[in-house]
């Protein structure tokens, strides 16, 4: 082997070090990320769905039912009583299976609305 093979090879090893540094750093980042994350839903901290946001407009979702001029929209439909949505019974908002990482109104309500029917 030439000093100069020998002097490639170091370099190889010293990148190699590096990159598994940088999966470390990045593997640590998404764990803290991930953290962060679990504990604002378990605080029920979702930050909430605008209606201005581009999927909640195309769903044309409301944060109150009883408003929305949707034809769609059956008297007494709202989140709460939605398939999709996932909040605590009684809490005034919680998570929506269509809207991951936010929180939707319990009274708010959208087209792909889907009645309970239990
Ligand atoms: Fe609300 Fe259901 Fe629409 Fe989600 S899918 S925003 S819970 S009506």
């Amino acid at each position: 082997m030439s000093h100069h093979e020998k002097d490639n090879e170091a370099n190889i090893e010293s990148r190699r070090h590096f990159l598994k540094m940088a999966a470390g750093t990045a593997a640590v980042a998404a764990v803290a990320g991930t953290g962060a994350f679990a504990r604002l839903a378990h605080a029920g901290g979702l930050p909430p769905l605008s209606e201005s946001d581009p999927m909640a407009k195309a769903l044309d979702y409301t944060e109150d039912a009883s408003s929305t001029k949707n034809p769609k929209h059956k008297k007494g439909d709202d989140c709460a009583n939605c398939t999709f949505y996932k909040g605590k019974s009684g809490a005034a908002r919680g998570p929506c299976q269509l809207f991951p990482g936010k929180s939707v109104n319990a009274k708010g309500w959208c087209v792909s609305h889907n009645r309970k029917t239990s």
